[in-house]
């Protein structure tokens, strides 16, 4: 399946289930939370592209410890963060607010705070016929991140915030983690076809060695019960559930 012919964005896996998403115009790069930097040099020397820009979702440090190497690689980069995160991403040189528009490689590029996960979380959003959302750690294909920082009502709310996206939106997570959340899912609702049918399609391309993400909202809707959740009570029994699940 081929949902991304208007765009060219490759995925690098690292460390264990990490994905750093290189977001690829003419010569430039736009590198999504490097979580480490040898392979986003490696690719970019070997096709004798540049690095335009760093995308920042949030702090973690398997999100922003490549940055650093890719800074004196590249002197010239923008690196776009919080302008919550001066300190915990001090390195940022464009700071950003919820509802900025920015221009990234000639396209629109929205940010949408999405809270929860951390106190400052931010989502690129790629506004166009065919948009595209780089989700960091907020939702991942059958689950979303844990809440480290906000509450349960800020994630709740920022998976609202997804939802009233357009339809066609396709995301991009930072975590191949879809196998476990299916099997969670299925565990709460083991006869739900829908969620069987992505079992089989997760199962085949993984057997492919292929990522399962990015993936697309209104796909997703039918089978993430984050996102199926249909009131705060709902979400909050369902977080708390698979924070237990192991
Ligand atoms: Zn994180």
């Amino acid at each position: 399946m081929e949902f991304n012919k208007a765009r060219n964005i490759i995925g690098l896996r690292v460390l264990s289930d990490n994905v750093i998403w290189l977001w690829v115009k003419d010569k430039s790069v736009v590198v999504i939370d490097p979580s480490v930097h040898e392979p986003v040099i490696r690719y970019i020397n070997d096709k004798n592209f540049h690095l335009e820009a760093i995308l920042q979702t949030h702090h973690h440090s398997d999100h922003i410890g490549g940055t650093k190497s890719l800074i004196e690689r590249w002197p010239n980069v923008k690196v776009i963060a919080s302008s919550k995160e001066k300190k915990r991403i001090p390195f940022q040189n464009v700071s950003v607010e919820d509802g900025q528009i920015l221009n990234i490689l000639g396209e629109e590029v929205k940010i949408i705070e999405v809270l929860g996960h951390t106190n400052s979380h931010i989502a690129f959003f790629l506004k166009s016929e065919n948009p595209i959302l780089f989700i960091g750690d907020t939702l991942f294909s059958g689950g979303c991140g844990r809440i480290f920082e906000g509450t349960y009502q800020q994630m709740y709310s920022s998976l609202e915030r997804i939802k009233s996206l357009p339809k066609n939106t396709l995301i991009y997570c930072a975590h191949e983690y879809t196998m476990a959340n299916i099997l969670w899912a299925l565990n709460l609702k083991p006869k739900d076809q829908d969620i069987k049918n992505k079992l089989s399609e997760v199962e085949k391309k993984l057997s492919l060695n292929e990522l399962t993400i990015p993936f697309l909202l209104d796909e997703e809707m039918k089978i993430n019960l984050f996102l199926r959740a249909k009131n705060l009570e709902e979400f909050t029994f369902l977080r708390a559930n698979k924070d237990l699940w192991v």
